[in-house]
């Protein structure tokens, strides 16, 4: 097979064609510095806060300038959480998940290098934080929540609305804030409704909404302070220093406009039918499958798979050569041997964590591309379970293996 087959959309999305088309004359005639003080360059900078309105409107934030242009959601997220607490130094405690993407949780390791403390909140088996356990941990010393809205690896998918609004019951002094990085364009979002209203940050990134690589945004409600993050220039209202990167900005501001088309052609209901058939014909064609999340909230276009018994790494490396491009585990970790973290949380078995595979889908998959990555699966599977020496001695045991792999679909 020569043609590639993308199904790693969680990792980055291809570039809308209409987004490039945008961004291309700011590479060549629109190149002025949107700080100067001429025209040419007071036109582009018009165009910028045209661009950062629109973006408002489609998340619902009622100030376009609650709205930061970043370098990515690494640094939004990393602005939010530094940035918030800093503001506050008498606050000295975090509340967090063990399956945050490692923008997060590395931020708090570091944090709690300088004497802060953080609690990791603890999922269930399907992958869904404890509302009851969320509430213990907050305390009078608690300066902020991060909490994400999807899980990358999984899809699963936290109410983030129950728990800003628990948060600000508890102590309206107490921010929160969410990655939404892999929510944005999938579910649902509007900053000024009753739902999200309780939301004081919320960090994303272009690369996931087929915008390009090297941008991000940071929406900080009106009211909630937060230190600079990056020192330097007056720019971004003198909340983020730095020449704005006005191509890329356009091209976001583009990206967001073709997620409204999205919604409007019900892309993430087309992207559900064919994950869940997807995920029916697997568990019926490879015996002894779990699928990671099932039975929770998920994102529509994210499934977990573990293949018992072979290397996640050795399924990818078939598949590659056939031309199917997926992830085991999150993009950011897979050079490292170590099993996903989010896996092992939800308390999934090790050699099932080091069995799986990430497949997520978006605007450009065809059922086509599904149907042959279903065909092209339980093949591979077969011929390394054939040559793996833990498979024949699991196959001595059905009791242990049915137990195991309950969260199948049969
Ligand atoms: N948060 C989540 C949930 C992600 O999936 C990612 C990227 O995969 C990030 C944060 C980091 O995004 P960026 O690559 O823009 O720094």
């Amino acid at each position: 097979m020569s043609k590639v087959i993308y199904l790693d959309y969680n990792a980055t999305t291809p570039i809308a064609p209409e987004v490039l088309e945008v961004m291309l004359p700011y590479f060549k005639d629109k190149y002025a510095n949107p700080s100067s003080k001429y025209k040419t360059a007071m036109d582009i900078a018009a165009e910028v806060e045209l661009a950062r309105s629109s973006i408002a409107k489609f998340l619902g934030a009622k100030f376009s300038d609650e709205l930061l242009f970043t370098g990515s959601a690494t640094e939004s997220i990393n602005h939010a959480i530094r940035g918030c607490l800093k503001a506050f130094p008498k606050k000295r405690h975090i509340i967090t998940t063990e399956v945050e993407h490692p923008a997060v949780l590395e931020t708090c390791k570091d944090l709690e290098r300088d004497g802060y403390r953080v609690s990791y909140l603890k999922v269930n088996q399907q992958g869904e934080l404890l509302i009851e356990e969320f509430k213990q941990a907050l305390s009078p010393d608690t300066g902020l929540v991060s909490i994400m809205y999807a899980n990358n690896e999984t899809g699963v998918v936290f109410p983030i609305d129950e728990l800003s609004r628990i948060t600000k019951e508890v102590d309206p002094d107490i921010f929160f804030h969410t990655d939404a990085t892999q929510a944005i364009g999938k579910r649902p979002m509007d900053l000024n409704s009753q739902s999200y209203k309780n939301i004081d940050f919320l960090s994303m990134s272009g690369h996931k909404i087929y915008a390009p690589k090297g941008i991000g945004l940071l929406f900080t409600r009106k009211g909630a302070r937060l230190r600079k993050f990056i020192t330097g220039g007056h720019h971004e209202f003198n909340k983020r220093g730095g020449t704005l990167n006005v191509p890329f900005i356009i091209g976001m501001a583009k990206a967001f406009e073709l997620l409204t088309d999205d919604f409007n052609k019900n892309l993430q209901k087309k992207l559900s039918e064919l994950r869940d058939s997807f995920e029916k014909e697997i568990s019926t064609n490879v015996p002894y499958i779990r699928i990671n999340g099932l039975g929770a909230k998920r994102s529509a276009n994210t499934t977990n798979i573990s293949f018992d018994c072979i290397e996640g790494e050795s399924i990818l490396f078939q598949l590659d050569k056939m031309g199917f491009c997926i992830s085991s585990g999150s993009a950011c970790t897979s050079g490292s041997l170590e099993p996903s973290h989010v896996l092992r949380a939800m308390h999934v078995p090790l050699t099932s964590a080091h069995s799986s595979l990430r497949i997520s889908l978006g605007r450009y998959t065809t059922k086509e591309d599904v149907d042959s990555l279903a065909k092209a699966l339980p093949g591979v599977i077969q011929r390394l379970r054939e040559i793996s020496p833990f498979w024949d001695r699991k196959l001595n045991k059905p009791n242990e293996m049915a137990a195991q792999y309950s969260c199948s679909i049969k």
